[in-house]
């Protein structure tokens, strides 16, 4: 090879950049991603593999029941990437004392809570106030139509009674997720779709919860959240710009590389081998301002998870 050949041959070879750990993708955003919604995996590989294909500098496990043993293997793999909170049937007699132990050693919050109870009942209103007395955040699942028959819903009666909760909790912090809190940032959501598409009537209860009571906070992660930031880009726009300290990128993404290997939701059909962590990140990308993304994927959860840099 003579050396034209050769500079040739460097011109045009991929730029291959060495693994570093974790540190290698931070910058593929313009701004090191948090993910505040990926559901631990069993093996410690499979959600580091999911962090790097997606571009995720860290994440926080939603688990549920006993789970040190995997934390810690996972720890040991992939040193400080990975924050979790703890989750526990809340009809169960002992789910205070189990949750109260969980953030003893380590958990910085509740969730997801996703349970067939009603969002004002007896059972998530004990562990409202527990929340506030452990001084951690509370991420709940709202859902009112099913994805499948007889698959129930979940933490209901979001858009009618939650505003109460708001008020008689104002020392919990509260982070809203799923189908009804997102389809909600529209005013005309009658509990009738699982992802309503369309423009957005002004008004929604989310939109204006978010913007009256400084304990709501929003999980942008799964379908839902990315349906209500691509069904309306002018109301995506503003909506951003107004609650750019209350928003929380997540992923709730299953697919197995960070690339949407595997992903399939049927009630979704157009995000059919996507990864969600990616397609949000590209809406907030182009939606937001660089401030506003680097708070919404990033700053946010730093400041209300209290994680040291
Ligand atoms: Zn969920
Ligand atoms: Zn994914």
């Amino acid at each position: 090879m003579n050396r034209r050949e050769f500079l040739e041959t460097i011109a045009v070879a991929p730029v291959v950049l060495p693994a570093l750990n974790g540190q290698a993708s931070a910058d593929e955003w313009g701004s090191p991603v948090f993910d505040l919604h990926f559901h631990l995996r069993p093996q410690p590989t499979a959600n580091v593999a999911h962090l790097d294909g997606a571009g995720v500098t860290r994440a926080n496990l939603l688990t549920r029941g006993p789970v040190l043993d995997q934390l810690k293997a996972l720890e040991a793999a992939a040193p400080r990437r990975f924050t979790w909170f703890s989750s526990y049937d809340v009809t169960r007699p002992d789910v205070e004392q189990t949750l109260t132990q969980a953030v003893k050693s380590g958990a910085q919050g509740f969730g997801e809570m996703k349970f067939h109870v009603a969002a004002d009942g007896p059972e998530l209103r004990r562990m409202y106030a527990l929340a506030a007395d452990l001084r951690v955040p509370i991420l709940i699942h709202f859902q009112e139509v099913d994805h499948v028959p007889n698959e129930g819903t979940w933490s209901t009666g979001f858009a009618k009674t939650f505003e109460s909760i708001l008020r008689a909790y104002p020392k919990t912090t509260f982070i809203g997720h799923a189908d009804a809190f997102w389809a909600n940032v529209s005013a005309d959501y009658h509990d009738d779709a699982v992802y309503p598409t369309g423009a957005v009537k002004r008004g929604g209860v989310t939109d204006r919860w978010l913007g009256d009571y400084p304990n709501l906070f929003g999980d942008m992660s799964a379908v839902s959240a990315n349906t209500a930031i691509t069904r309306d880009p002018e109301f995506t726009a503003d909506f951003l710009t107004r609650h750019q300290d209350k928003l929380l990128f997540g992923s709730d993404c299953s697919c197995r590389d960070g690339r949407g290997a595997g992903y399939d939701n049927p009630a979704a059909p157009r995000m059919k081998g996507r990864c969600v962590a990616r397609e949000t990140l590209s809406v907030l990308k182009r939606s937001a301002s660089p401030a506003a993304f680097q708070k919404i994927v990033w700053g946010n959860a730093q400041r209300l998870l209290r994680i040291p840099t």
